[in-house]
């Protein structure tokens, strides 16, 4: 059972949010119980929901003055713990924050409260021909505030780049209740880039109430590649080649074997073939009159990769198409298995082909199915370990697995998350990548926002105290 707010503080929230903005009731609590990473559950205090930058102030004052612990949560859909809250924190959704309060096309840039939904930002200055170009595989559903505290990327990151590249200007509030604005358009002022920190600052320093982005104009066109290996390692191979060769596409995903199995079974087919072991899926665009000699350039390097059929999206129709199979595998995967551990973690290009078979090799020692579906060109794998929660022996397995095929990226001189976060999920691993000194920066980072240690506690940082080389 979750802890209880003391009945005044409650009536305190109430009057600031309103009755039907905080939750306490434990069956509606549930839905707030864990993030995408299922494996990681536990009931919040309770949630409130804050409707502006001054209700956001107040609430924070209120809670910080009881020295409660704040979690703020966008739509859930991280993967990595980050939302996670337990029983004596309050988690701060901004899910009725969700108005797009400016769009300035003039000068291509928005302003939006956290709680926007990344494609909806695309769909409403698509009719000044601007698009938001960072957009996660969760694009239908995860909210700019999530993405600005994960630094997320997304298949079209290759070319564009991710999050932090987007935001110019940020109103933020800290634990203490104190709201202040960082950068802004026209306000590149010189001194420290506090914006730049706080991007993928994982709800770690205080939450973000307002966030100024820069927009891109569409580019007039798009050209979508499919190429077909028998073997996972060739499209790795493909992938190295492309890159090495000076083509930059918009997007470089491969899809494997298992991932694709789950694809086409589901109502999101995008007619890939179910008998092979990898999908490239690689797309062009700006400048229609220089899309097809990139594409002729890529399909010489696929087939010299050994693939075994390459196809071209012929219309719009069939080009989303494909993209539906590729953003809609992770929600495919649950016809496999229960449970899906999604993993995620960067290596440099080249080694890809190793490194994917060094993780079939660990899938297949410990028994287990691992589906990958990931940013290739990134190099920024996402083996996904299916399992089932159930079976206690499983889950030991799944942990295992992960540890080494974590251990198999770091070694090959990756790193261990590429756009999920640390969350609660990778703090063992940061003593892998990060020295003692490092963390210990980052930690006098933190108390800078947050002296107390009661925003988002426990994540990205692991407990210096304890011994780690
Ligand atoms: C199917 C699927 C596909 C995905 N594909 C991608 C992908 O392609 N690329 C990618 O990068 N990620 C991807 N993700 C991961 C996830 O969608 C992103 O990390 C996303 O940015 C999280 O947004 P959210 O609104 O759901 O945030 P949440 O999960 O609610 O929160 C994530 C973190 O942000 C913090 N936070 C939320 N709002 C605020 C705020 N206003 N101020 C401060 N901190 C805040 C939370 O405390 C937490 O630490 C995927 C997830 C799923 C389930």
């Amino acid at each position: 059972m979750p802890g209880s707010l003391a009945k005044s503080l409650e009536k305190k929230l109430k009057s600031i949010v309103g009755e039907t903005g905080v939750i306490l009731d434990r069956d509606r609590l549930l839905a707030y119980e864990s993030d995408g990473l299922t494996a990681y559950r536990s009931l919040p205090m309770a949630v409130v929901f804050p409707r502006d930058t001054i209700e956001v102030s107040k609430v924070l004052g209120l809670l910080s003055k009881e020295d409660i612990p704040v979690v703020p949560r966008g739509a859930g859909t991280g993967l990595s713990g980050g939302a996670l809250a337990d029983d004596r924190s309050v988690m701060v959704a901004t899910s009725l924050m969700n108005r797009i309060l400016t769009i300035d096309s003039d000068n291509r840039i928005a302003l939006v409260q956290p709680g926007v939904i990344n494609a909806d930002l695309t769909e409403a200055v698509s009719p000044f021909g601007l698009y938001y170009p960072p957009d996660p595989s969760s694009q239908s559903a995860c909210t700019l505030g999530g993405n600005v505290a994960e630094n997320s990327g997304g298949p079209h990151c290759l070319k564009y780049g991710v999050t932090s590249r987007y935001v110019i200007g940020i109103t933020v509030v800290t634990y203490d209740g104190t709201i202040s604005r960082f950068g802004g358009f026209g306000r590149e002022l010189g001194g420290y880039d506090i914006v730049g920190l706080f991007v993928g600052s994982e709800g770690c320093f205080g939450i973000a109430t307002e966030i100024e982005v820069c927009l891109l104009p569409k580019p007039e066109g798009a050209q979508t590649l499919l190429a077909i290996f028998d073997r996972l390692e060739d499209a790795g191979k493909a992938v190295t080649t492309i890159i090495a060769d000076g083509l930059l596409p918009a997007a470089l995903e491969i899809i494997d074997g298992p991932t694709i199995k789950a694809v086409e079974e589901s109502i999101y087919a995008g007619g890939y073939p179910t008998d092979a072991e990898a999908a490239l899926v690689i797309e062009f665009d700006g400048i229609k009159a220089g899309l097809s000699a990139d594409i002729e350039r890529t399909t010489v390097h696929c087939r010299e990769a050994n693939a075994r059929d390459i196809s071209t999206a012929e219309s719009e129709k069939e080009r989303e198409v494909l993209w539906q199979g590729r953003k809609k595998a992770f929600g495919a995967m649950g016809r496999i298995a229960p449970d899906l551990l999604v993993q995620d973690a960067t290596v440099p290009r080249s080694t890809l082909p190793d490194v994917l078979r060094r993780i079939s090799e660990i899938g297949q020692s410990y028994k287990l199915v691992v589906a990958n579906v990931f940013h290739a060109g990134d190099g920024n794998l996402h083996p996904n370990i299916l399992f089932d929660r159930s079976d206690p022996d499983e889950v030991e397995r799944v942990e295992l697995a992960s540890k080494e095929i974590m251990a198999v990226c770091v070694e090959a001189g990756g790193t261990i998350t590429g756009e999920h976060g640390v969350g609660l999920d990778k703090l063992s691993y940061m003593s892998l990548v990060h020295s003692r000194e490092e963390l210990e920066a980052m930690q006098v980072v933190k108390r800078v926002f947050d002296p107390k240690g009661n925003m988002n506690p426990g994540k990205v940082i692991p407990d210096l105290s304890e011994d780690f080389s």
